[in-house]
């Protein structure tokens, strides 16, 4: 008899807390699905003719939506309040000023350079986002291999810090040690002949890597405790972490079962020198469109269609257009008045978005130059949860770290804690995980910048939480239109907190326009 798929999530719950819970889930489609591409939409050459979109936000729903609408002959008009494209999909590089709100501003001054680049938000890209990595093919965005999980990187729990070769391997010795047990002494002998049992325990001897008896007392897939040189150098394998160990470190969690799940499989791909490449590819195919600071007002209806108020530094203005794609994030949107339908406005303010709290730190590269590290991520259940070491520029002789990524891998208590910190006491923390990774080297950290998405403004948090029954009634009311109005940006799909669902929610929006203006 099978196991429920809700009582396999409430054990890796139990197991890992809340981070391996929702990756779990993820993992197991239930989150998002990866599904046949097929391009975007086709709409017809010319269809736009004499209609008019005003789109906004210039983030990737927005930008996606503008260049597939220019393309179809629509008269388009971003509105965007940053001076920038990209919105959540932002790299930080020397010379950037980080604007929180309730915090001090801060002016980014490391050196430059091709890599040097702290990606604030989406940093990663799986082989199956069709569509964004569509848009790199089509503008010729050069994309380089992520490592997103590295055996020689770091885990620290409950003040126990291994490799990642160590809790992986031990791990499945632990466990294939028991199973190979069970079926030895018979406990699965309903489930199982003879001939599948043999067959059964010889695989689980290769995969555990089990001595006699079925035993696993350690493998130097685990780590060398002597690593093999010449001459009278053999290797000799290290004695393995104990099955209470690893349960008292929760190692257990979302650390190891990371890269199982589907958005994280390797190849991971990045954009060459940054995530924003992307955007700025898109933006420059509808540069003459986009009008930057200016900060929409208010969104009426009209007899022909929308009105937006908004501002620049000029001073307050008004966009009329037949259509409008809204791709502004809910928690803003929702304060902004509108002619919503009373059901949209409570639909909006129902959404709940994420935190998330990212440091970066300019240091010299001493993950590899000393330690032979080359990317990756190091696990910690300190508040600043994740260490991330760039896949960019390897050799070089700086580098920029990423030394908290707090999002709710360990529990949904670290975000909130680790976003309320002083940027003093996020810096300490992150510099003391890292020390702990990298003994003596905390000290050469330099120059460290954070970013709360909750913080940010134009934001206000990494991205939708949309809970399961919300599907079927807030999320569904916003994937109608509202008069003039259709929804698009990551919240307007299943791909929630990734580029691509911002890039698909907008060619659902626009295939509605089409299918509007062609109906009429
Ligand atoms: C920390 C973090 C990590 C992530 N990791 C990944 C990853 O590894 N890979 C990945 O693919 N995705 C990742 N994502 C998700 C990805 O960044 C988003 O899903 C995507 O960028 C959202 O695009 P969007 O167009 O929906 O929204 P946004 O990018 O938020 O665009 C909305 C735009 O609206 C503008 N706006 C807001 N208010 C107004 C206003 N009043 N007037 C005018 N304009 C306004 C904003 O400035 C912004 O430019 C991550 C996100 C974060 C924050």
């Amino acid at each position: 008899m099978g196991i429920s798929r809700r009582r396999f999530l409430t054990s890796v719950g139990k197991a890992g807390g809340y981070g391996a819970l929702y990756t779990t889930m993820m993992g197991m489609g239930l989150l998002a699905a990866p599904r046949a591409y097929a391009g975007p939409p086709k709409l017809p050459a010319g269809g736009g003719a004499g209609k008019s979109v005003a789109i906004l936000g210039a983030g990737i729903a927005g930008l996606v939506s503008a260049y597939e609408l220019r393309k179809a002959g629509y008269a388009v008009t971003v509105l965007e309040a940053r001076d920038r494209p990209g919105g959540r999909a932002w790299s930080v590089r020397g010379g950037s000023t980080i604007v929180q709100t309730g915090r001090p501003d801060q002016t980014v001054d490391w050196a430059e350079g091709r890599n040097a680049y702290f990606n604030a938000g989406p940093a990663r890209i799986p082989q199956w986002h069709h569509a964004v990595l569509g848009y790199c093919q089509e503008l010729n965005v050069p994309l380089e291999v992520m490592v997103n999980a590295n055996r020689s990187a770091k885990l620290d729990f409950a003040g126990q810090v291994v490799t990642e070769r160590q809790a992986v391997n031990d791990t499945r010795g632990a466990f294939t040690e028991l199973l190979a047990k069970a079926v030895d002494k018979g406990a699965l002998d309903q489930e199982l002949t003879g001939i599948d049992k043999q067959k059964l325990l010889g695989y689980l001897s290769a995969y555990g890597d089990l001595g006699k008896g079925n035993a696993y007392g350690g493998s130097t897939r685990a780590g060398f405790s002597a690593s093999p040189g010449g001459y009278d150098h053999p290797p000799k394998g290290g004695d393995p972490l104990r099955m209470t160990d690893m349960m008292k470190a929760r190692f257990w969690g979302a650390s190891l079962i990371f890269e199982e799940i589907i958005d994280m499989q390797a190849t991971m791909l990045q954009p060459v020198g940054g995530m924003d490449r992307i955007s700025y590819a898109l933006y420059e195919q509808v540069k003459p469109a986009v009008r930057f600071g200016a900060v929409v007002k208010a969104l009426r209806k009209t007899s022909k269609g929308v009105k937006i108020d908004y501002t620049d530094a000029s001073g307050p203005k008004t966009l009329e257009a037949d259509f409008c794609v809204c791709t502004i994030p809910l928690p803003v949107l929702a304060k902004i008045p509108s002619d919503f339908a009373p059901r949209v406005k409570q639909a909006i303010a129902a959404a709940e978005y994420h935190h998330g709290t990212k440091v970066a730190w300019e240091s010299r590269r001493f993950w590899e130059q000393d330690d032979f590290q080359y990317g990756g991520l190091g696990w910690t259940d300190e508040a600043n949860e994740l260490v991330w070491y760039p896949s960019g520029g390897i050799g070089e002789k700086t580098g920029i770290l990423v030394g908290a990524y707090s999002i709710g891998f360990s529990g949904p208590d670290a975000p909130p804690k680790y976003a309320a910190l002083s940027f003093e006491e996020r810096f300490a923390i992150s510099r003391r995980v890292i020390d702990k990774f990298h003994p003596g080297h905390g000290k050469e950290l330099t120059k460290p910048f954070t970013v709360s998405w909750m913080q940010t403004p134009y934001s206000e948090g990494v991205a939708v939480g949309w809970k399961e029954e919300q599907r079927a009634t807030d999320y569904a009311e916003l994937c109608k239109p509202d008069g003039a109005f259709y929804f698009a940006g990551e919240h307007m799909s299943y791909i929630n907190a990734w580029q691509e669902g911002a890039a698909l929610s907008a060619h659902e929006a626009i295939k509605l326009i089409q299918a509007r203006v062609s109906a009429a």
